[in-house]
């Protein structure tokens, strides 16, 4: 196949999709073309399955790039109300799960085919397997050598994520592009992924593993979420956990607490008052999970009658519950990690069409952008947004 577009985009993904389908509403003869066998495959792997799409409070807040406010054109131009009105209209159902995500109650393949059927109506042409091995610009606009042939275009969209989750066809290609033209990349790491702990951490955590706690506050620097967290065999997961993985960074402490709610120091005096002849696990036990509050006791020793502990112990124990300092030694890496922070520096794009201010007719959206939202349907509000802005613009 050779052939010449108004638009080629790159990457099947939720951002390429959105924008072939705009673009072809619009008239524009489109191209979209993805080097895997199947489109949209983090959207059907996303949320468990059933798709956090967005969410319902979306903030400049809720995302983290060299210019913070660089996403905002696309966010309000095409808003979580946008999307949410195209799910209702082709009948899908939905429930807001927690601290506004909004998920698919049935399977989140509903909005991939969503996507599709969208995409067919706009009469975009999605081809599947193909590999781009070289782009050129040339006066009308941009030369592609592919396994499919040599295709043309005035436009092109490069939509092919971030780094995360190799083994699902994830690929550095937008920084390739971008850097063969001319544009800066900022330094890419996972992000949105479990921390992990040397082995005299883990010595305590492992027995753990499979114990959440719901909500924990999780803090590193000024940066703080109460979401659920989970001990695993090689650290800690859970929402909390993939937030902060965010902002920190090597050799930064985070600080935990399992009980952000509650004055421990209080709580645990006053049991003491009240009957001190209960353990001090039975007491925890009436706030934690019983397996961890037996670890808490065992860890300080404190396997004994509350009666037993002085102010000055009870003092070190409840630091331990709400104030406990760790050093995670690294992240489970791209492997696992739900997104890529960093990318295409926005400072090259121009913020309401996502086309490089140095080149015309070519745009980057996505996740490639040095935009990466907090978990809760923000990285996926992002794609629709920016992938909706580009298929206006080319
Ligand atoms: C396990 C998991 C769960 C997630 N759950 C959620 C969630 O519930 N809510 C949420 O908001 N976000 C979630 N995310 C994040 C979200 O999936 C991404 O932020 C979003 O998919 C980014 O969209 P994108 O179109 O930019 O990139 P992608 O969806 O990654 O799409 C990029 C596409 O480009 C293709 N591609 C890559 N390289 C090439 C190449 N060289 N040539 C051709 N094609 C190429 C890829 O195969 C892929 O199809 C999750 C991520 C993961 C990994």
């Amino acid at each position: 196949m050779t052939g010449n577009f108004d638009v080629v985009v790159i990457g099947a993904g939720a951002a390429g999709l959105m924008c072939a389908i705009e673009a072809g509403k619009r008239g524009r003869s489109v191209l979209l073309v993805e080097h895997a066998k199947a489109p949209g495959e983090k959207i059907r792997i996303s949320g468990g399955g059933r798709c956090n799409f967005t969410n319902l409070d979306v903030q400049p807040k809720n995302f983290i790039s060299g210019n913070p406010s660089f996403a905002l054109s696309a966010l309000r131009r095409y808003t979580q109300h946008d999307f949410i009105a195209l799910v209702d209209r082709h009948g899908i159902a939905w429930h807001e799960k927690t601290l506004g995500q909004l998920f698919c109650d049935g399977s989140s393949r509903q909005i991939v085919d969503m996507l599709l059927q969208e995409l067919r109506e706009a009469a975009g042409t999605l081809e599947l397997g193909v590999t781009v091995s070289r782009i050129e610009k040339n006066d009308r606009g941009f030369n592609l050598s592919s396994s499919l042939g040599s295709l043309d275009c005035a436009a092109l969209v490069i939509a092919t994520g971030g780094l995360s989750i190799p083994k699902m066809g994830a690929t550095g290609f937008a920084y390739t592009i971008a850097k063969q033209f001319g544009l800066k990349v900022t330094p890419t790491r996972a992000a949105l992924v479990p921390l992990t702990f040397d082995p005299r951490e883990l010595d305590w955590m492992k027995p753990l593993a499979g114990i959440a706690v719901d909500p924990a506050r999780v803090a590193c620097g000024r940066t703080s979420f109460d979401e659920a967290m989970l001990f695993t065999h090689r650290g800690l997961s859970g929402p909390a956990i993939l937030q902060i993985s965010s902002y920190w960074r090597e050799d930064n402490e985070i600080v935990v607490s399992l009980l952000p709610a509650l004055d421990v120091f209080a709580m645990l005096r006053a049991a003491r008052a009240e009957n001190g002849k209960q353990a001090l696990q039975t007491v925890l036990a009436l706030h934690l999970p019983r397996r961890l509050a037996q670890a808490i006791a065992e860890g300080h020793d404190a396997d004994c009658p509350i009666a037993d502990l002085s102010d000055k112990r009870l003092r070190v124990i409840a630091d331990a519950i709400n104030a406990c300092r760790l050093i995670p030694n690294g992240s489970e890496g791209y492997r696992t990690a739900e997104v890529t922070l960093g990318g295409i520096d926005t400072d090259g794009l121009d913020q309401k069409s996502l086309m490089a201010k140095s080149v015309p007719g070519l745009h980057f959206i996505g996740e490639a952008v040095d935009v990466t939202g907090w978990l809760g349907g923000y990285n996926f509000q992002w794609a629709w947004s920016s992938g909706w802005a580009a298929g206006q613009a080319v």
